[in-house]
C-alpha cells in the first residue's frame, strides 16, 4: 500500500497542472471558490469515511452539506423517537481515535445520542474545518479539456476537483404521496424527514400515516402515556468489550451484513418441531436483529419456510394486543406479503402503544383515502377523521432521490436523472459510465439497504479510496466505467435475487414505493464480504473501466 508521501511523489512525477496538493492549493477565494484534489457531496458515515479517508492519503479534500451539522439522516431525521436498530457496537465508525474516546449509553442510540456522537467525530478529527455547511449542491460538471469536475452550490460555493466522490445516500429526499384533496388540509403537517423541531403534538389529535420503521417509532413515541423502555448499556459493560472492538468490527467486514451471525445449516423444516420453536424462541428473546440474521436461511427463499416465521411472528403480535379488530389489522392470518421483503422495524412496545384507547388504527387497505377536507380525512367507508395535524412517516424517494436532484451531469450534460430515466445502471455500485472520476458512496446496486451502514460504507469508501491511489500512483488521468461492463455488473446482482422471495414485494428496497418510478432491484443481496472480494479483483487490470494515462 502506498502512503501519503508516495501519492503526492506520483503526482508530481506526472504532469498534470490541474491536480493541486494540499499545501500548495490557491483557492480563489478562501470561502466559496476553491480547487482540491477530492470534493465529497453529504457529510453522513459515508461522506465523514471519505473526508477522513482521503485527508489520510494526503489529499486536499473539502466537502459541501446541505445541512448545518454533520450525521446525515441522523441530522434531517429528529422526529420524536428516532432512534437506530443496529446495536451498538457496531453502529459508528472504525476510526480508533474516535471509538477509544466515547461510549454510548443505549444499545440501540437514539436520534439525540448519535447527534452527540456526531459532535464528538467533529471535535476528534477535526472535519469541520473541511465542510461546508448549508450547501446544498445544484449543478457538477465534468470538463473534458482540464478533466477536473465543478461543483456548484444553491447557495454560491463553486469549486473544481480531479475526484467527485458523491455521499449523499440512499434516504435523503422526502416522498410525500398525492394524497387526494391534500391542498384543503388546513392543519398542521410534518414530515418525519425534514422534522421540524417548533412542531409539537402534545395535546393534539395527530393522525400518523406510514408504518414503516419511522412510522413505528413516531407512534411508539407520541402515542404512549408511560415512559419509554429503553435499553441502557453501562460504560463498564462497554469498557470490558472494547479491547474486542478491531475484532469484532473485521468479523463485521467479512460478513454478510455486517454484524458477526451465524445461520442454522439446516432448512426451516430439516429440523424438528421442537428444535424448530426452541430456536425462533430464543431468537426473538436476544431481540434486535438476531430473528431476521440468526434465524433459518430458506425464510427468504421458500414460501413455506417463510410463511412459518410470519406465523410465528404474528402469533407474538396478537399476544400483545388485546383488541381483536387491531390484531386482525396488524397480524392478519395472512401475511400481506413475504415476511422479511420489506424491512422488520425496531421497536419496544410498538403493539402494547396501538392497543391503548388514545390511539386508532385504519386500514387503508381496505378503506382507502377518499379525500382530505379542512380539518382531516374522507375515507372510502365514509368514515370521517379529524385531526389537528398529519405527521408523514410515508418514506422517501429512496436510492436514486438525492443523485438525481443535484444536477449531475454526465460528460454530455446530461443530468443522471435523464440517463437513469429508462432505469438506473452502475458499476460496481460505486461509478456511472459517462462520468469520469466520479464514485458514489452507498449508492444504488450495492449491499447498502441489506447491511449495516457504517460497516458497508467503510468497505465501499476503502475500496473508492484505493481506486484513487492506484490511479495517482500509477498516473491515471481518468477513468469511466464501460456501459457493457454496467449492464454484466445489473446481470449479475438480478440473479443473485432470483430465487429469492425480495422480488414479489414493492418497497422502497427496489425504489417501488413511489409511484411511477421504475421498480428495479437496487441492492447486492449477497452480502459485504462477497461485494468486497468481486468490486476488489475488478480494480485489478481496470476490468470494466476506460483508463486514460
Ligand atoms: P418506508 O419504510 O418507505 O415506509 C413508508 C410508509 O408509508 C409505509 O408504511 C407505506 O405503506 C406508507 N405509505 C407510502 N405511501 C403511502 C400512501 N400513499 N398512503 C398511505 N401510506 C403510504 O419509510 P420509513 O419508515 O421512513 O423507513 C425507511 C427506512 O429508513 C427504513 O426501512 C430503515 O432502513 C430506515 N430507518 C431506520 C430506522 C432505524 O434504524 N431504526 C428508523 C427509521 C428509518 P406501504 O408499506 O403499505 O406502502
Amino acid at each position: 500500500m502506498a502512503n501519503a508521501d508516495q501519492i503526492t511523489a506520483a503526482r508530481h512525477g506526472h504532469s498534470r497542472p490541474h491536480l493541486t496538493n494540499g499545501a500548495s492549493t490557491p483557492n480563489k477565494s478562501a470561502n466559496s471558490n476553491f480547487q482540491c484534489d477530492v470534493i465529497v457531496i453529504g457529510a453522513g458515515f459515508c461522506g465523514i469515511t471519505a473526508i477522513h479517508r482521503f485527508r489520510k492519503l494526503g489529499m486536499k479534500v473539502k466537502c459541501f452539506e446541505a445541512g448545518n451539522g454533520l450525521g446525515g439522516v441522523w441530522h434531517f431525521n429528529t422526529y420524536p423517537g428516532a432512534r437506530v436498530d443496529s446495536e451498538v457496537p457496531f453502529y459508528q465508525l472504525n476510526i480508533p481515535e474516535v471509538w477509544q474516546s466515547w461510549i454510548f449509553g443505549e444499545r440501540f442510540p437514539s436520534g439525540p445520542e448519535l447527534q452527540r456522537y456526531f459532535e464528538h467525530v467533529d471535535r476528534t478529527l477535526d472535519l469541520s474545518r473541511d465542510v461546508f455547511f448549508n450547501a446544498r449542491v445544484n449543478d457538477c460538471s465534468w470538463d473534458e479539456t482540464e478533466l477536473l469536475w465543478t461543483v456548484k452550490t444553491h447557495q454560491g460555493h463553486e469549486a473544481q476537483a480531479k475526484y467527485l466522490v458523491v455521499c449523499t445516500g440512499l434516504l435523503h429526499y422526502t416522498f410525500t404521496p398525492s394524497f387526494p384533496g391534500f391542498d384543503r388540509y388546513k392543519g398542521e403537517i410534518c414530515h418525519a424527514g425534514a422534522w421540524n423541531q417548533k412542531f409539537t403534538t402534545k395535546g393534539k389529535k395527530v393522525a400518523i400515516i406510514g408504518a414503516g420503521s419511522t412510522g413505528v417509532q413516531i407512534t411508539q413515541e407520541i402515542g404512549k402515556e408511560a415512559d419509554q423502555t429503553t435499553v441502557f448499556l453501562t460504560t463498564e459493560e462497554q469498557l470490558q468489550v472494547r479491547p474486542y472492538y478491531p475484532v469484532l468490527f473485521k468479523a463485521g467486514r467479512q460478513s454478510h451484513a455486517g454484524f458477526p451471525s451465524e445461520r442454522p445449516p439446516q432448512g426451516m423444516f430439516e429440523t424438528s418441531a421442537e428444535e424448530r420453536t426452541e430456536l425462533l424462541e430464543r431468537l426473538w428473546d436476544v431481540g434486535g436483529p438476531a430473528f431476521a440474521l440468526n434465524g433459518y436461511g430458506d425464510v427468504m427463499f421458500d414460501p413455506k419456510a417463510n410463511k412459518a416465521a410470519y406465523d410465528f411472528w404474528a402469533g407474538k403480535v396478537r399476544q400483545r394486543l388485546k383488541d381483536p379488530q387491531k390484531q386482525k389489522i396488524m397480524a392478519p392470518q395472512n401475511a400481506p406479503y413475504y415476511f422479511g421483503t420489506k424491512r422488520i422495524p425496531l421497536e419496544n412496545d410498538y403493539y402494547e402503544v396501538l392497543d391503548q384507547p388514545n390511539v386508532s388504527i385504519h386500514d387503508l387497505n381496505s378503506a382507502p383515502f377518499e379525500t382530505f377536507v379542512k380539518d382531516g380525512v374522507v375515507t372510502a367507508d365514509g368514515k370521517v377523521h379529524t385531526f389537528d395535524a398529519v405527521v408523514l412517516a410515508t418514506g422517501f424517494d429512496s436510492h436514486t432521490g438525492s443523485l438525481t436532484h443535484m444536477g449531475l451531469r454526465n460528460k454530455d450534460g446530461t443530468d443522471l436523472k435523464d440517463t437513469w430515466e429508462d432505469g438506473v445502471h452502475t458499476y460496481l455500485g460505486l461509478t456511472v459510465s459517462g462520468y469520469p472520476n466520479m464514485f458514489m458512496g452507498f449508492a444504488p446496486q450495492a449491499p447498502t439497504a441489506l447491511s449495516n451502514g457504517p460497516t458497508c460504507i467503510e468497505a465501499q469508501i476503502e475500496i473508492i479510496v484505493d481506486m484513487v491511489r492506484k490511479m495517482e500512483l500509477e498516473g491515471v488521468r481518468w477513468i469511466e466505467a464501460q456501459p457493457s461492463a454496467e449492464k454484466e455488473w445489473k446481470a449479475s446482482i438480478d440473479g443473485m435475487v432470483e430465487g429469492t422471495l425480495f422480488p414479489f414485494t414493492n418497497s422502497w428496497w427496489n425504489a417501488g414505493n413511489v409511484p411511477g418510478k421504475k421498480a428495479a432491484n437496487m441492492l447486492y443481496v449477497a452480502g459485504i464480504e462477497h461485494y468486497e472480494a468481486v468490486c476488489r479483483d475488478k480494480l485489478d487490470g481496470w476490468k470494466g473501466f476506460d483508463v486514460l494515462h
